[in-house]
């Protein structure tokens, strides 16, 4: 019996089309503007992360809070078949933690930005970060034990 709610089943398909939402797409053209060229949801790579940039051997990967449990504001609890949500939510952590061991293990760079640090108030401040990030990083070449950057910084 399928008993989700309304707003719940919205939710999931909205999600269904998981590429090219706007928060990756906001970070997307950010980067283009300051000149990063970058492949997207690249199928060479575990996990097919959503932005690739080989000059910075960096993955970025934009997360939803929600749907992948980042304990913000944002990560609610749904009132009904909550049985089906932690299943849900742990299969995705778990994949999410896989994917991360995997290119690190590759040696390169990784950047995990939340949505809720693509907020109004938070934008500015994160895609300075991540370019910052970037720019460091390329200038920098290959290193044994990759960059880990997490944005926000603070929930
Ligand atoms: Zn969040």
């Amino acid at each position: 019996m399928d008993t989700i709610t309304k707003e719940q089943r919205s939710r999931v398909m909205s999600r269904i089309r998981s590429r090219d939402t706007k928060p990756e797409l906001t970070v997307r053209s950010r980067l283009h503007a300051a000149g990063w060229r970058f492949r997207v949801c690249d199928k060479r790579f575990p996990g097919h992360p959503d932005v690739v940039i080989p000059r910075a051997r960096t993955f970025i990967e934009v997360r939803g809070c929600f749907w992948h449990r980042h304990g913000c504001a944002r990560s609610t609890m749904p009132k009904s078949n909550v049985a089906f949500w932690m299943a849900k939510w742990s299969r995705n952590v778990r994949r999410d933690k896989r994917h991360e061991e995997e290119w690190s293990r590759l040696g390169w760079n990784v950047v995990i930005v939340w949505e809720c640090a693509l907020d109004a108030e938070r934008l500015e401040r994160t895609l300075l970060s991540i370019c910052q990030a970037l720019d460091a990083w390329a200038a920098e070449g290959p290193r044994r034990r990759p960059h880990r950057l997490v944005l926000p910084r603070r929930m």
